[in-house]
């Protein structure tokens, strides 16, 4: 994929490592046994933000021009985008302005506040928060930083890829959670270019999964957007998407849907065998295993552990149900 180059990632890497969490890949031995595989995790809810999305804010960021960060920054986000840009926006001084659906959870708005963003939660889709920030893109002059269909952001989560490479040279496979494929896409980049066997996988929810609608398309699709315990995945990758729609069609190998339940069983899981919290969105990769949608016996595989927003309640009830 010509729009991002390996060199971008690179550079990218070198811009955003004083902002960022270099985090660690951990072996996660229950599911290690159970699949009979060696399978390590990417702790990216390490990150300050708890989620990856710190990496291509930063680097989005860090490339404004002097006329540009005088402007500020605006981006539509469920949450966990907008985050990571309002953090990274306050560390740079700059301005930023976060339109958010009322999906939102309460937790994810309340974050991102006390970051000292302009937070403006307008109606109950990420496409109704999304015409706010045209708005305010065009009155305003803010300069728009898309959550994943932006060569910036996609190189900053690509760097994810190159520490992958770094630390589990022997990969065979990553599973990656997927929504509008910033992520892995980024993350694509960076392992296909070292290797083409190296698979990617993407794995997304039942409840409104775009990208995997569009693939099958052929093109953007609309979805409906739906609640679901992984609402960092939700929303759609925009009818006028530029790069990830076509990246994701030409380096992931694989998609996958799992179930809330299959989410809900994966969350309880990693708490259980790793006592790690993750928010739906990063559950989605062991719900595939568990539910046994991807066999991966005798491989070496990273999954990326995307964050770990998620309200105590939430977390609360999806512990009790298990
Ligand atoms: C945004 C997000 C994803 C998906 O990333 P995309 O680049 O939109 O595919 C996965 N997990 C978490 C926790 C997220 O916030």
């Amino acid at each position: 994929m010509m729009d991002i180059s390996l060199q971008q990632i690179y550079q990218a890497k070198k811009r955003i490592a004083p902002y960022v969490t270099r985090t660690p890949l951990v072996r996660a031995h229950a599911l290690s046994e159970r699949c009979d595989a060696e399978i390590w995790c990417k702790l990216e809810t390490l990150q300050p933000t708890g989620a990856f999305k710190l990496r291509g804010a930063t680097n989005a960021i860090l490339r404004l021009s002097e006329e540009q960060r005088k402007h500020g920054v605006v981006a539509v986000s469920t949450g966990n985008h907008g985050r990571g840009v309002a953090y990274a926006a306050r560390e740079q001084g700059v301005r930023a302005v976060i339109c958010l659906s009322e999906l939102v959870p309460k937790n994810k708005v309340d974050a991102i506040k006390s970051l000292g963003a302009d937070v403006r939660v307008v109606g109950s889709s990420q496409d109704e928060a999304e015409i706010e920030a045209n708005r305010l893109t065009a009155v305003e002059e803010l300069v728009p930083i898309s959550p994943f269909d932006h060569p910036d952001v996609i190189a900053g989560q690509g760097t994810i890829g190159l520490e992958l490479l770094e630390d589990f040279p022997e990969l065979d496979c990553v599973v990656v959670p997927l929504s509008g494929g910033g992520l892995i896409g980024g993350i694509a980049v960076a392992l296909k270019a070292v290797s083409k066997d190296i698979r990617v996988i993407g794995v997304t929810m039942e409840n409104g999964p775009a990208m995997v609608l569009s693939l099958e398309a052929g093109k953007p699709v609309a979805v409906e957007e739906e609640e679901s315990l992984a609402d960092s995945l939700g929303g759609g990758i925009g009818l006028d998407n530029r790069y990830t729609f076509e990246l994701v069609r030409e380096l992931v190998d694989q998609t996958l849907l799992v179930s809330e339940k299959e989410i809900a069983q994966a969350m309880s899981y990693v708490f259980e065998t790793q006592k790690f919290v993750l928010e739906g969105g990063a559950a989605v990769g062991v719900a595939a295993l568990l539910a046994k949608k991807l066999e991966v016996r005798g491989q070496n595989a990273a999954l990326v552990y995307s964050g770990n927003n998620i309200a105590t309640d939430t977390l609360r009830k999806v512990l009790e149900s298990a």
